[in-house]
């Protein structure tokens, strides 16, 4: 079933402009869904836009597509298992549509996506960026067609931004991952880690600036490696961008705690640009769990990191990712990540549950933690976070703030972030949209984590 890349089979974009019936499409209107990550959603957007310069459009609410694109994700068993919910949804809600799947879940297991009835095509990741192409000569058939790669082949990069939301945006910077952590499949879902230079990534996000976008987050699979296949590095891209991009906003996503260096550390806490918000994922606060993972520090590393952050900047945001319940996590070892978690001076958790994923190599360590074991871990690092998100927020009580708000009409209230991704409340103003605006932190909203604001 799974036929290798057929390059030179579909039409080129020269010749689909001139196609003006879109190809094999009668209706032009487009439905997307995306599921996962900002990642994801950034290479939706950019999808769309190609679509659109081909001629289609995004269908309305309620409207009938001609066209279904759905980009997955499989991060885990219910992330694979929603993917085919919304694929059959949107088959019964679309029955004429040519139905379209690409994504990390496409990538991974294209045969199981193949068995879903209405599916006509499959696209991998390295075919990802030419779905478009492919889609003019999209027939209708009984069996869907797969176009993937093998892991070695999957090579096809170009910074792209997602472009829904004027105010923030999101800027793809790398993808793929080199490090094969025990518990991922990202590396066979995405490749090996490839970026563009930093010239191609700056002209990328002054395409978005032109378009009206104010504040770039930085994404990718592994962003702290942005560079390496371009004898670059991301604290040479950080640098281009802080002197470039003078009055823009540029927030950075997750780096491993190896690749954070001091004088990325130092930029971020002394740049207007590049805002003091640190996403750093630990995953375990055990030495003998980042063992088993394959994670390429120890806890001492990844708490000299967060001590230099704090000394330079006490105001920063850091962010750690955690997972609960990997296999091999005694309660004794859980209990070391709490101990590390709960002294370390950070602002937010992102717990996740474990989820095994088929081939990796940490099914086969032992114990392995009981499914309502990792919720009840997962549940116990939330209340924590929760914890420190309210003591961070409550730090801020009466400094001064620049907040970038957004556009939104919630109730009579704007929202915005401050410089340390502080969400903050506003009445509602028009003055105020997508414009940065110097307010003093008032009060603490607990049913939403919110900080209220008084413009000064
Ligand atoms: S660094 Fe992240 S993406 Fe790469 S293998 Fe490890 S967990 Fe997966």
């Amino acid at each position: 079933m799974d036929k290798s890349d057929t390059s030179g089979k579909f039409c080129t974009f020269a010749s689909l402009k001139i196609m003006s019936n879109l190809g094999a499409i009668e209706n032009s209107k487009v439905v997307y869904a995306t599921l996962g990550c900002k990642l994801n959603f950034s290479e939706t957007s950019a999808i769309g836009r190609t679509l659109n310069e081909m001629g289609f459009v995004k269908a309305a609410k309620g409207e009938q597509a001609g066209l279904v694109v759905v980009n997955t994700c499989s991060v885990t068993d219910a992330a694979d298992k929603k993917c085919r919910q919304t694929i059959r949804q949107l088959i019964k809600k679309h029955p004429n549509a040519k139905v379209v799947v690409t994504g990390c879940y496409a990538q991974l297991s294209p045969g199981d996506i193949a068995a879903i009835p209405g599916v006509d095509l499959i696209i991998g990741s390295n075919e990802k960026n030419r779905l478009a192409a492919f889609v003019c000569n999209l027939e209708k058939s009984e069996t869907a067609t797969i176009h993937t790669s093998k892991l070695k082949d999957i090579k096809a990069f170009s910074p792209i931004t997602s472009g829904d939301d004027r105010t923030r945006t999101f800027l793809k910077i790398q993808d793929g991952c080199d490090y094969f952590c025990t518990y991922c499949t990202i590396p066979f879902a995405r490749g090996l880690s490839r970026s563009g230079t930093i010239a191609e990534t700056l002209n990328e996000a002054k395409r978005a600036i032109d378009r009206g976008a104010i504040e770039l987050i930085l994404t990718g699979v592994n962003i702290g490696d942005f560079g390496r296949n371009q004898g670059e590095t991301f604290y040479q891209l950080l640098e281009t961008f802080d002197k470039e991009l003078a009055g823009l906003r540029v927030r950075v996503g997750s780096v491993e705690p190896n690749l954070l260096t001091n004088e990325m550390i130092d930029l971020m806490a002394e740049s207007s640009v590049i805002m003091p918000h640190f996403h750093i994922p630990l995953q375990s606060g055990s030495d003998q769990m980042l063992q088993i993972m394959h994670r390429k520090y120890n806890t001492e590393l990844f708490v000299n990191k967060v001590e230099t952050i704090k000394s330079k900047c006490p105001d920063a945001f850091i962010g750690v990712d955690v997972i609960a319940g990997v296999n091999g996590e005694t309660d004794e070892l859980f209990g070391e990540t709490v101990d590390l978690l709960t002294e370390l001076n950070i602002s937010q958790l992102h717990a996740f549950s474990y989820s095994e994923r088929p081939g990796t190599a940490v099914l086969k360590v032992q114990p392995v933690v009981p499914v309502n074991t990792r919720h009840k871990r997962s549940l116990i690092l939330q209340k924590l976070s929760d914890k420190k998100l309210q003591a961070f927020y409550l730090a801020s009580v009466g400094q001064s703030h620049n907040v970038l708000f957004e556009h939104d009409n919630h109730h009579g209230k704007l929202y915005g972030f401050t410089e340390n991704y502080i969400r903050v409340e506003h009445n509602y103003d028009t003055k105020l949209i997508n414009s940065t605006c110097k307010v003093k932190i008032t009060d603490f909203n607990t049913a939403d984590f919110t900080m209220g604001s008084e413009k000064i």
